[in-house]
């Protein structure tokens, strides 16, 4: 069996099957740097630069479960890192939708849109930016994910959420937990877990000087 399959597999029961599947579609080996593709499908963080990590398997299906996306959704990604995770929400809205993904650094950003080229992605905008102020000229969004810790929910990731609309992110400093924000007639928030990611640095995050 090979590992991709076995990881998969691993997370079969406890992840929705429409999740999984388009986490088979996306290539992995194809978001993280060269001489780390043979642990592509190892359930783990790896570096992409920067200081910065492709956030580990299990944690992109867990926070792509919770979000629920169906397809056609507009999808609003902050912290776009290697790409990896906008590709999988690509994949669950389909040709359909469009997955906007805001990454403050340059060369992060640059790196993200060659991956998800090579990897034959076409419904994903990758913007680069101050994620924590959200992406007002798109929105509102039906979803929102958050791959970077802020210190508290970001008020303009509340207002550019739709109404109905679901948003999942880690909040805290030292310990974080990770957090599933509903919209309905006002907000709902749900700690789901506890989780460890890097800081959301902006506006409305973290300052530079804070971390
Ligand atoms: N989703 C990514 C992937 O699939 O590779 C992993 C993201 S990594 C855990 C978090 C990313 O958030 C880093 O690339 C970091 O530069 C970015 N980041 C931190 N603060 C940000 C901000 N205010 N706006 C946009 N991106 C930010």
């Amino acid at each position: 069996m090979d590992q991709k399959k076995r990881l998969l597999d691993g997370m079969r029961g406890r992840i929705n099957e429409s999740v999984l599947d388009a986490m088979s579609r996306v290539p992995r080996e194809l978001f993280v740097p060269e001489q780390l593709r043979d642990r592509a499908y190892e359930d783990t963080p790896l570096p992409i630069g920067l200081g910065q990590t492709i956030s580990a398997p299990h944690m992109v299906a867990i926070m792509s479960d919770l979000l629920d996306v169906r397809p056609g959704m507009k999808i609003l990604e902050v912290g776009g890192g290697s790409g990896y995770h906008a590709a999988v929400l690509a994949a669950l809205t389909g040709p359909q939708g469009r997955v906007y993904s805001v990454e403050r650094m340059a060369d992060l950003a640059a790196a993200a849109r060659r991956n998800l080229r090579a990897a034959g992605i076409e419904n994903v905008t990758v913007v680069e930016g101050d994620g924590s102020l959200g992406l007002p000229e798109h929105a509102p969004y039906d979803r929102i994910s958050v791959a970077a810790s802020a210190p508290k929910i970001p008020e303009p990731l509340k207002e550019q959420l739709q109404v109905g609309g679901k948003m999942v992110l880690p909040v805290g400093g030292g310990s974080q937990e990770l957090i599933l924000v509903t919209r309905k007639n006002g907000l709902l928030a749900e700690e789901k877990m506890g989780v460890i990611f890097v800081p959301l640095i902006g506006k409305e995050g973290f300052g530079e000087r804070q971390i």
